[in-house]
């Protein structure tokens, strides 16, 4: 399990909650697990009081998580990171002087004595890690933090003993692997986290990356990890876009050169691809972090062959990478209770009720399933032909393919715990008496905004336009520019729904150029596209801030404008009108697709609310921003409840 931070590490109670959370997955067979960064000092921390290991009373903390795991017999390795410039806090150190473009802070230069400091405060922490009961360190020298920044010339600038050559550069990280091999013994577990592909000017050629790893395997490592992508980069690696296993042909190309075991990941989400990827022989081991959030038990059903079972991780960065950025607690978005193990327990229903589930949209589907899996008694009502809600428009998106797993999942957990699935069926209001409880997960409808002409022949709700493509003219207003506005202007600004993420994002996978990029190059669009928004600033600036940019960055790339600041004023023959900065213009558009926000089905709840025994969840209870992570944690918690 690969490492990942989940901001437990700074709450309160949060090791208590770490280690139940980590026993979880060691329980379930999990071979190797990473824990998220620690800072071995204070000028590494990642945020303002980030975790570090520099004292006994950290390592009495770790105790507790060591200990959960090899209860289980699971291991477990400390990952050390150091953020050097990346630091979000004043006190951050670099190589040199030089502002990270991704946080606010221009780090100090370190000085000798800083660099000699630093190196103890590495060998200092996994001395305490391995005190702590830890079977082994990761440290952290990808990804663009420090020793990264001191590998690369891009951030090392210097022209002392630690810049300038290759040799000098890749000094820090020697020196660190060496002296913590000589301080914690043969045995201890040390994987080295090795940037293997930049993917930032300047980076490393791959003649420096495999020097590395060799001189990292002669420095006394066990295991080298891959790390693809430096935060700053420009280029998405593990978000829904990128292909499974997309990085796996990065670690292949250094098979053979090192005789320690290598690790690949990226975009790795369940057994069928890591299998692929071991046949392929692209590595030896495997490493997955997401996938484990979303299932704890994906090892366990993998074995046993319930593959079906497992609930996949989308790679949507959604409840994960983007709270961990916004400062919340880490959690998944098709899986509530990863984070909050201590505080979400599913026990079996003290008496079996007869519940009626109306709507089979994720909310709804959640629910069915933890409520039937306690014992509940489920019968979930469906008007349409098929479950899914949003999430079957959802799959229909070139790039958020992996929602079809979600559906195979709950199809899967619909089957297994034998909830009454009518689909074709719409519950009636005469209905409520024959149940114990009835829960409405009614979903939303597409807003319509008041313009006039929205009854005109170009118009399209987004449902329509997503199902029907073929309506589409070649010239296209969208009216919206929220999540919905961006899936629709995306699926129709393709040409190729399978076009090469590589050759699109620039990836050069000769690895010719340093960092390995190259000039990007895509088909042209089929279509003008258009996206229009009321309110003023950058398109898309609520979506999540881990894949918002690349879901902009991929539309420009696509040539589709942004309009802010729009007031619309009418549809007809000739387009849409509408003014903006005091003047009035006319978009000549075929096609206009309505992205303007969804608002709740409740009418049949309405008729009954008050009920004790009615409830609402999912978006028929908000429909605001169309939030299926709070649309499944709702509906979840609902279930352990009931
Ligand atoms: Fe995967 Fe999304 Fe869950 Fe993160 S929130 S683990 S990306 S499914």
């Amino acid at each position: 399990m690969g490492s990942m931070h989940t901001g437990l590490e700074e709450e309160k109670n949060g090791f208590e909650r770490m280690a139940a959370y980590f026993a979880e997955r060691a329980k379930a067979e999990v071979g190797l697990i990473v824990t998220g960064g620690i800072a071995p000092n204070r000028a590494g921390w990642v945020a303002p009081f980030g975790a570090k290991m520099t004292s006994q009373r950290d390592v009495k903390k770790h105790r507790l998580i060591t200990e959960a795991v090899h209860q289980h017999d699971g291991k477990i390795c400390m990952q050390i990171l150091h953020s050097g410039r990346y630091g979000y806090h004043p006190f951050n150190v670099a190589p040199s002087k030089i502002k990270s473009p991704i946080t606010p802070f221009t780090p100090k230069a370190l000085s000798q004595k800083g660099i000699e400091n630093t190196i103890k405060d590495f060998i200092n922490s996994a001395d305490l890690a391995k005190q702590a009961g830890y079977d082994g360190v990761e440290i952290m020298g990808s990804e663009g933090y420090l020793i990264n920044q001191f590998i690369v010339s891009r951030t090392n600038k210097r022209t002392d003993e630690w810049g300038g050559t290759f040799e000098n550069r890749i000094k820090l990280a020697l020196k660190i692997v060496s002296g913590v091999r000589e301080k914690v013994g043969e045995k201890f577990i040390i994987i080295y986290r090795l940037s293997m592909l930049d993917l930032v000017d300047d980076g490393n050629s791959w003649e420096e990356v495999v020097l590395l790893a060799k001189e990292i395997e002669k420095a006394g490592a066990t295991i080298i990890n891959t790390g693809i992508g430096w935060h700053e980069a420009r280029i998405p690696t593990i978000a829904t876009m990128v292909p499974r296993a997309g990085f796996a042909w990065v670690t292949k190309k250094m098979m053979g050169e090192v005789s320690i075991p290598l690790v690949t990941t990226n975009r790795i989400n369940g057994p069928e691809t890591a299998e692929k990827v071991l046949s392929e022989g692209c590595a030896d081991l495997i490493s997955m972090a997401r996938p484990f959030l979303a299932d704890p038990e994906l090892m366990l059903k993998s074995r046993d062959g319930n593959e079906n079972e497992i609930n996949t991780c989308i790679a949507c960065n959604q409840a994960c990478l983007d709270h961990v950025f916004e400062n919340k607690t880490a959690s998944c978005l098709v899986n509530p209770r990863a984070c909050h193990e201590t505080l979400m327990t599913s026990t079996p229903a003290a008496s079996a009720k007869n519940i009626a589930v109306v709507g089979a949209g994720p909310a709804g589907l959640t629910f069915a399933i933890h409520a039937a899996e306690r014992g509940h008694k489920i019968t979930l009502f469906e008007k349409n032909d098929r479950i899914g809600g949003q999430f079957d428009l959802a799959q229909r998106i070139p790039g958020k393919e992996e929602f079809k797993e979600t559906l195979r999942y709950f199809n899967t957990m619909l089957i297994k715990h034998d909830v009454d699935v009518r689909l074709h069926t719409a519950f009636e209001q005469n209905m409520i008496e024959d149940y114990d409880e009835v829960v409405f997960s009614t979903g939303v409808s597409p807003r319509s905004p008041k313009i006039e002409g929205l009854d005109h022949a170009s118009v399209l709700s987004y449902p329509d336009a997503i199902m029907h493509p073929e309506k589409i003219g070649e010239k296209v207003a969208i009216i919206g520019a929220g999540g919905i506005g961006f899936d629709t202007a995306t699926m129709i600004s393709q040409l190729d729904a399978d076009e090469d993420y590589f050759k699109f994002w620039g990836i050069d996978k000769d690895i010719t150029e340093r960092g390995g990029m190259m000039s990007p190059s895509h088909a042209p669009s089929p279509r003008q596209i258009t996206v229009l928004k009321r309110s003023p600033g950058k398109a898309g600036k609520n979506m999540g801030k881990t894949t918002g940019w690349a879901h902009r960055a991929g539309l420009k790339k696509h040539g589709v404008t942004f309009l802010s600041s729009v007031t619309y004023q009418k549809i007809d023959d000739e387009g849409i009108h509408f003014e903006r900065k005091g003047v009035l213009e006319v978009l000549e558009v075929d096609s206009i697709i309505v992205c303007a926000g969804q608002v709740s089905n409740r009418t049949l709840y309405d008729l009954v609310q008050g009920k004790d025994n009615c409830h609402l969840i999912g978006g028929a209870h908000e429909a605001k921003g169309i939030d299926a992570k709070r649309a499944i944690a709702q509906a979840y918690a609902l279930a352990l409840k009931i």
